[in-house]
């Protein structure tokens, strides 16, 4: 891919996040990568969305080193290249401090899978990662914020697309996909099942969905099996 089209890609995700309103200010970051390349790009640091240019997305190699731009990348830079090491099928990943996502994440518990939306989505409940270690927060803490989400997927037993997204104790979310858009679609419905969760209480103590409709509604949608939608997308 040109590196030209690879930074419009990165640009026009990290817009969307801010046009769904999954980010404020300048919290939230997309990025992408170009694995024929090893490039990764990545939003700046602290460059208000709605004068972000194409330009101004930060391209780097996998060891972090830029490659292209007049701006700093985000501080969150080495979260992601943590995990594009970690998951050779990922192409995107974002960061958000979304507000229902971000509120399981600081309750410090899984997103149970509760219902169809979710299961579209994620091959069972949304990990919450362990908290992380003092050791880790003094150090490289982008990184081992990184280490910790690939840990728990691992742990967890899942491929990195059956489950895009982890929720990291006491922060956030985290999703990825296989591209930029991929991985803010899978932002933004992580947002809205853990927004239904919430509701959901208000009105009983809902259960998880039986593990038999989980894995219809998740492999409809995705695998060697998938029959949704026109084509071999996994998105409507
Ligand atoms: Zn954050």
């Amino acid at each position: 891919m040109n590196p030209e089209d690879l930074k419009r890609d990165v640009l026009a995700a990290n817009l969307e996040l801010c046009r769904r309103g999954l980010a404020l200010f300048t919290w939230g970051n997309a990025s992408g990568i170009d694995r024929a390349r090893g490039v990764v790009a990545i939003k700046p640091s602290g460059v208000p969305y709605d004068a972000m240019a194409a330009d101004d997305v930060v391209l780097v190699d996998l060891d972090g080193k830029v490659a292209g731009g007049r701006y700093r990348p985000s501080s969150d830079l080495e979260t992601h290249l943590c995990l594009y090491l970690a998951f050779p099928d990922v192409g995107g990943v974002v960061h958000t401090h979304s507000t229902y996502a971000t509120a399981w994440a600081q309750a410090g518990i899984d997103l149970a899978c509760e219902g169809t939306t979710h299961a579209d989505y994620f091959h069972g409940a949304v990990p919450c990662t362990r908290r992380l270690t003092d050791g880790e927060i003094a150090g490289a803490y982008e990184q081992e914020t990184g280490m910790v989400i690939v840990e728990t997927i691992r742990q967890r037993g899942f491929a990195a697309l059956a489950m895009p997204a982890a929720l990291v104790h006491g922060h956030g979310p985290f999703a990825w996909g296989t591209g930029p858009a991929d991985a803010v679609h899978n932002a933004v419905v992580l947002e809205e099942v853990a927004r239904i969760a919430i509701l959901s209480r208000g009105v009983a103590s809902p259960q998880p969905i039986a593990q038999t409709l989980l894995n219809r509604h998740f492999l409809r949608k995705h695998g060697p099996g998938a029959y949704y939608g026109q084509d071999r997308t996994n998105h409507p």
